[in-house]
């Protein structure tokens, strides 16, 4: 990077926030990127690392601070009572060492991994009283989200009712598959209408409908990996909360593995990028959490993010590939 002083470097920032938020609205809030996810992510790194030089320049809109996605008024708002957040991220190994290396710096325990698949699509809450289904929301900034539980009544995979009487939030991601994105693109061109760039966009779109007969056709599907206040139910591991939220019925990815070590944590990643194409739907990269659930709680969040678990994102030449087949299916 070229070298900055606080004055160079200002009208730098102010630019890159100015570029970035711009992105971030065509996502967000009218779910159709002008730009690769590989791009954006370059732009934020750029404008992170200007930021930690100079951070008497961090402006308050600046998307470094505060969880993306705008939330549509037309939908009634939802407080997130524990505040659903983004991801940080690393985009090699050697920064994925790095990460653990100062996590386990600051704590006296040997930590343990839970690995999982980072599904592409868009987060989603479930709240269950007394094990009936009454609300489902987006997670919109963080701390309120959009109410689509009309809309998540009709997604096939996502239990109405629970074995057990039990009052209850999970989250997960609720995303559309890859031949349900083809068939939807189809349609859209056979319609005249405007094709959705990725599936991750097209379920965005897809979940915040107006009319949840519209979603009704649009065959969404969720993976859910976290169990909100897990001490609750006995539970202190990731691990152990996927396969609990499993045995409610709800739909978990097979995927996941706990790691002991970088070394596992390696050959998950070699494996998974290798398998990446023929999974039925679309993964960004791999999700590395501490797996004790009482140590996620003493690392807690930064303003963004939470401070046990990070996102490896697969390089830009692979995200590329993908793009090409997503325009070629078009
Ligand atoms: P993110 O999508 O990078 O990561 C956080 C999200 O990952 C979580 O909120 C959750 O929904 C999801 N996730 C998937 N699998 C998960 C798992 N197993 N465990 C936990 N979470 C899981 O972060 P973000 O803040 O939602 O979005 C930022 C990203 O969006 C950027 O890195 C960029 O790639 C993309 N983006 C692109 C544009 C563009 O113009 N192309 C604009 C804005 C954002």
């Amino acid at each position: 990077m070229a070298a900055y002083t606080q004055e160079s470097a200002a009208p730098v920032i102010a630019a890159l926030v100015t570029k970035l938020n711009t992105w971030r609205r065509e996502y967000y809030t009218n779910d159709a990127p002008s730009v690769e996810d590989s791009e954006y992510d370059a732009t934020y790194r750029q404008l992170q690392e200007l930021e930690a030089q100079f951070p008497a320049l961090i402006q308050p809109d600046s998307p470094t601070q505060a969880v993306g996605d705008v939330i549509n008024p037309a939908f009634t708002k939802v407080p997130h009572a524990v505040p659903m957040l983004s991801m940080g991220d690393v985009f090699s190994l050697g920064e994925l060492q790095d990460w653990a290396a100062r996590l386990q710096s600051g704590v006296d325990e040997a930590v343990a991994y839970n690995v999982e698949l980072k599904i592409d699509g868009l987060s989603l809450s479930l709240v269950y009283e007394q094990g009936r289904l009454v609300q489902g929301s987006t997670r919109g900034d963080g701390n309120i989200g959009e109410d689509v539980t009309p809309n998540v009544l009709t997604i096939a995979d996502i239990p109405h009712t629970l074995p057990e009487p039990l009052d209850l939030e999970v989250r997960g991601e609720c995303y559309m598959p890859k031949a349900a994105f083809a068939k939807l693109n189809a349609a859209q061109e056979a319609d005249g209408a405007k094709p959705f760039a990725n599936p991750r966009n097209a379920a965005a779109g897809s979940l915040r409908q107006l009319d949840a007969a519209v979603t009704a056709k649009r065959e969404l599907a969720t993976f859910m990996y976290t169990l909100v206040a897990p001490e609750q139910y006995g539970v202190t591991t990731q691990h152990e909360a996927i396969a609990f939220m499993r045995r409610l019925g709800f739909a978990t990815n097979p995927s996941s593995v706990v790691a002991q070590d970088l070394d596992q944590i390696d050959a998950y990643i070699t494996t998974q990028t290798a398998d990446r194409d023929a999974l039925s739907y679309g993964i960004d990269g791999i999700v590395v959490k501490v797996d004790s659930l009482p140590l996620q709680a003493q690392l807690g969040n930064t303003v963004k993010v939470p401070r046990w678990e990070i996102a490896y994102k697969f390089p830009p030449e692979e995200a590329e590939t993908v793009v090409r087949e997503i325009e070629w299916t078009i």
